[in-house]
């Protein structure tokens, strides 16, 4: 559903040249759950924000569910990426002022739905997440878990087929980070594919698919993320 062929980015200011990708070229299948990992400026958050089309590139071609991306005007862009792709990240991004029912109904509203038919995706997002008990709470009145989880409800609310995480379990401690993954994982073997880009050496050996980048390439490549048979079921 991913495919990506000799992606460059480069980053240009008046002085110097960035490489931040260089002739990457990574393919991700349904249903498979992956891994990234690599040091720090090596171009994890490149990669990342071109697959969600959070960023454009200079050269080579990215095609997601078919659809060469670099074709899409900002519109189309926009627009596949609400229907297609789910956002996670380290710091949680939720909107402190609004409670958690409102901060899950944020992608909703883009997609122009009318509020009976928001409700019930809301409530049952936050069903999966166990925070069923909670809509009316303010994220500040929350754990980091607690909170983390209300992201990941925002990012599936719309059903994506693709979840893209940004060190997801990074702000939180080890025993928090396990419920985390535990969800993420039954999240994955649903059918929704994940792509995850972690610090965490234990996670990423766990993986079945780890990509370890070093300067913009991929260095090493670990496994081969298979679609697991519940995921089979619903593809
Ligand atoms: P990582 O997420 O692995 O830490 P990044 O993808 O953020 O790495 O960055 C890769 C390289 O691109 C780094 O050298 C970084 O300094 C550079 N870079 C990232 N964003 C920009 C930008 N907006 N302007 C200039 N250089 C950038």
């Amino acid at each position: 559903m991913l495919e990506m062929k000799d992606i460059c980015k480069v980053y240009r200011t008046d002085l110097v040249q960035t490489h931040a990708l260089r002739d990457f070229s990574l393919s991700v299948q349904e249903g498979e759950f992956v891994t990234i990992t690599g040091p720090s400026g090596c171009g994890k958050t490149t990669f990342l924000n071109i697959a969600g089309l959070l960023e454009t590139y200079s050269s080579g071609s990215y095609q997601l569910d078919g659809v060469e991306v670099s074709q899409l005007n900002d519109f189309k862009r926009a627009r596949l990426r609400n229907e297609k792709i789910g956002f996670i990240f380290q710091s949680f991004n939720l909107m402190p002022d609004l409670n958690l029912f409102d901060n899950v109904d944020v992608p909703l509203r883009y997609r122009g739905l009318k509020a009976a038919e928001r409700k019930p995706l809301i409530e049952k997002a936050l069903e999966s997440v166990g925070l069923t008990g909670r809509m009316k709470h303010l994220p500040s009145q929350l754990s980091g878990g607690q909170q983390q989880r209300v992201a990941i409800a925002r990012a599936l609310v719309g059903s994506p087929r693709f979840l893209l995480a940004d060190e997801p379990t990074g702000n939180l401690d080890s025993n928090t980070a396990r419920g985390v993954m535990e969800l993420l994982q039954e999240i994955n073997e649903e059918g929704t594919t994940i792509v995850m880009v972690t610090h965490d050496q234990e996670l990423a050996r766990e993986s079945r698919r780890n990509i370890h980048i070093l300067d913009g390439q991929i260095h090493e490549e670990n496994g081969r993320g298979q679609m697991s048979s519940s995921a089979s079921a619903v593809a």
